[in-house]
C-alpha cells in the first residue's frame, strides 16, 4: 500500500491541441470529482500539427485561478524544435505561464543520435522559462539519462513520469524506470502526470506512481504530491502568480 497521493495533474490537453477531445470545463469537472487540488492546462505548442496558435497561450490568463475548488494553472507542453533546445513559443508567451514543459515530439524534432537528443534536452533545460522535461523515457529518443537527470537535479527542474507513456509510447517502461532510478539517486524533483487527451484520464497516475515508489523516489521529491510543495516550487521558479502570495 503506498501512501503517496498525487493532488495535482500538471499535464493535461484540451481540444485546443487538435488531437485531444475534452474542453476546459469538462476537465475541471473531472478534476473536481476526483478530488484533485490543481490541474494544469498544457496544450501542445504551435509546431504540433493541429496545435493552437501562440495567441492561445497569450490569452490563457482569462481562465479562472480557481474553480470548483481546483487551482487552475496555465501552461504549455512546448516542442523542442532543434538541438539548441529552441522552443516553438516565444518568450513573450512563456513568461506569462504558470508552468512550461518542454519535450521532444516526432512531428517537431526528428529523432537523432543519443548525443544530439541529449543536447536538445539539456539546452532546453537551460532556458530559464522551462520548468521541466516531459516523458524523458520515450524510447523514440535515446538519451544519456544520467546527464539529463544530473542537470535537472542541479537546476531544480522537473522530470516527468508520464502515465500515458506506458500506454501511448510503447517500450517506454525501460527508459522511465531508468529516469526514476536516477532521479531517486540524484534527488531530482519529479512530477507524475496523466498527459490526458480525454477528460476521464485526468488524474490517472497508477502506473507512474507505482514506478516512482518502486524506484525509491521520496514523496518530497514528487512536486505534485502536495499542493504546498507545488506552490513553493512555482514560487522558487519565479512564477509571477505565486510570487504575490
Ligand atoms: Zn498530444
Ligand atoms: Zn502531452
Amino acid at each position: 500500500m503506498n501512501e503517496i497521493k498525487i493532488v495535482a495533474d500538471l499535464h493535461v490537453h484540451t481540444i485546443s491541441s487538435g488531437h485531444a477531445y475534452s474542453t476546459v470545463a469538462e476537465i475541471i469537472e473531472v478534476a473536481a470529482q476526483k478530488g484533485l487540488e490543481a490541474v494544469a492546462f498544457t496544450d501542445h505548442g504551435p509546431a504540433m500539427p493541429g496545435g493552437p496558435h501562440r495567441y492561445h497561450f497569450g490569452n490563457l490568463y482569462i481562465l479562472p485561478e480557481k474553480e470548483k475548488n481546483v487551482e487552475i494553472l496555465r501552461g504549455v507542453e512546448a516542442n523542442i524544435i532543434d538541438k539548441d533546445g529552441s522552443l516553438d513559443l516565444p518568450v513573450q508567451c512563456l513568461r506569462l505561464l504558470d508552468i512550461v514543459w518542454a519535450g521532444l515530439h516526432i512531428p517537431c524534432f526528428q529523432p537523432s543520435t543519443r548525443n544530439i537528443n541529449t543536447k536538445a534536452l539539456l539546452n532546453a533545460l537551460d532556458n530559464p522559462y522551462v520548468d521541466g522535461i516531459v516523458h524523458p523515457g520515450n524510447p523514440d529518443f535515446p538519451i544519456d539519462e544520467t546527464a539529463l537527470v544530473q542537470a535537472a537535479a542541479k537546476k531544480g527542474k522537473l522530470l516527468e513520469i508520464n502515465n500515458s507513456s506506458f500506454i501511448a509510447r510503447r517500450g517506454s517502461k525501460t527508459g522511465c524506470r531508468e529516469i526514476a532510478r536516477l532521479a531517486s539517486r540524484y534527488g531530482a524533483p519529479v512530477a507524475l502526470n496523466s498527459d490526458a487527451h480525454l477528460a476521464r484520464e485526468v488524474g490517472c497516475n497508477e502506473e507512474s506512481l507505482a514506478l516512482a515508489v518502486e524506484s525509491g523516489i521520496s514523496s518530497e521529491q514528487i512536486i505534485n504530491s502536495n499542493l504546498e510543495l507545488l506552490k513553493d516550487f512555482l514560487q522558487k521558479r519565479g512564477k509571477k502568480r505565486f510570487l504575490r502570495r
